[in-house]
């Protein structure tokens, strides 16, 4: 489904971000990367959706050169899900979530719907929280409005970058165990950077070990990982 083949990127101040990097993502996959601080993972899956053009080697989603796309047209396909969801803080959650389909020219009571959707399916009752703002929401409750709305456009690819890095750990097993029953049910093609080791092992169905440098150490299932 996502195929990266020789990838590299050097900024244009000479940081070498990443190297030669080989990369498969079967369909329905949820893979992680995984690795120190600076090692290149935030790097790579801003070129998966063009974010950020690579200096060196392809990126395919579907067979197709994600260079070669509209990047408009490629990140409708793709959901994004950032540590800090950069919610409207003005706009109720409702119109959080019903902005994209807004955006793709839904009606407003079909947009509506879809969010109110969306709302219950990462587990806010929207009868509850649809007519509240960002403020009212907890950190917990916030990301999943950022789930919410990556799902809007029913991407078949999600990316998602430490998407629960900015909880408390309690909430954070929660919302990993919730994520990964939505999975269940949604099989999308899941991209997952953390830095948290664990997390990469209980959520990957295979995670991708980074070294600093941008090089990849390791690429396999967290059963292959544990053995060695
Ligand atoms: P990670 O996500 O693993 O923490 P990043 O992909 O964010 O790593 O960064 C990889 C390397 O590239 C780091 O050395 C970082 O400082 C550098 N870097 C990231 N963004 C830029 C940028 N816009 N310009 C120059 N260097 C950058
Ligand atoms: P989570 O486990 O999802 O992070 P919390 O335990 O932090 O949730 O929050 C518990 C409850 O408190 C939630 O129902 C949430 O809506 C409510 N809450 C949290 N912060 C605020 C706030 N600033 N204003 C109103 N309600 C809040």
């Amino acid at each position: 489904m996502i195929r990266l083949a020789g990838v590299g990127k050097t900024y244009a101040d000479g940081t070498v971000a990443v190297q030669e990097l080989d990369l498969d993502v079967a369909k329905g996959e949820l893979v992680c990367l995984v690795g120190p601080s600076g090692c290149g993972k935030s790097t790579t899956l801003k070129m998966i959706n063009r974010l950020i053009e690579p200096t060196t080697g392809t990126i395919e989603i579907d067979g197709r050169d994600v260079t070669r796309e509209d990047p408009v047209e490629l990140r409708r396909g793709i959901g994004y899900v950032i540590q800090q969801v950069g919610l409207f803080p003005h706009q109720k959650i409702e119109t959080n979530v019903m902005t994209v389909p807004l955006l793709y020219g839904e009606s407003k009571p079909t947009a509506r719907e879809r969010a109110h959707e969306l709302m219950d399916l990462v587990g806010l009752d929207p009868s509850t929280y649809a007519g509240r703002y960002p403020h009212q929401l907890s950190g917990g409750q916030r990301q999943r409005v950022g789930v919410a709305r990556a799902l809007a456009a029913n991407p078949p690819v999600l990316l998602m970058d430490e998407p629960f890095g900015a909880v408390d750990p309690v909430v954070r097993v929660r919302l990993q165990d919730e994520f990964l029953r939505l999975q269940r049910d949604l099989g999308k093609t899941v991209v997952l950077v953390t830095h948290d080791i664990d997390e990469a092992v209980r959520m990957g169905d295979r995670v991708a070990v980074f070294a600093t440098g941008g090089r990849l150490a390791q690429y396999a299932t967290p059963m292959e990982l544990l053995a060695r």
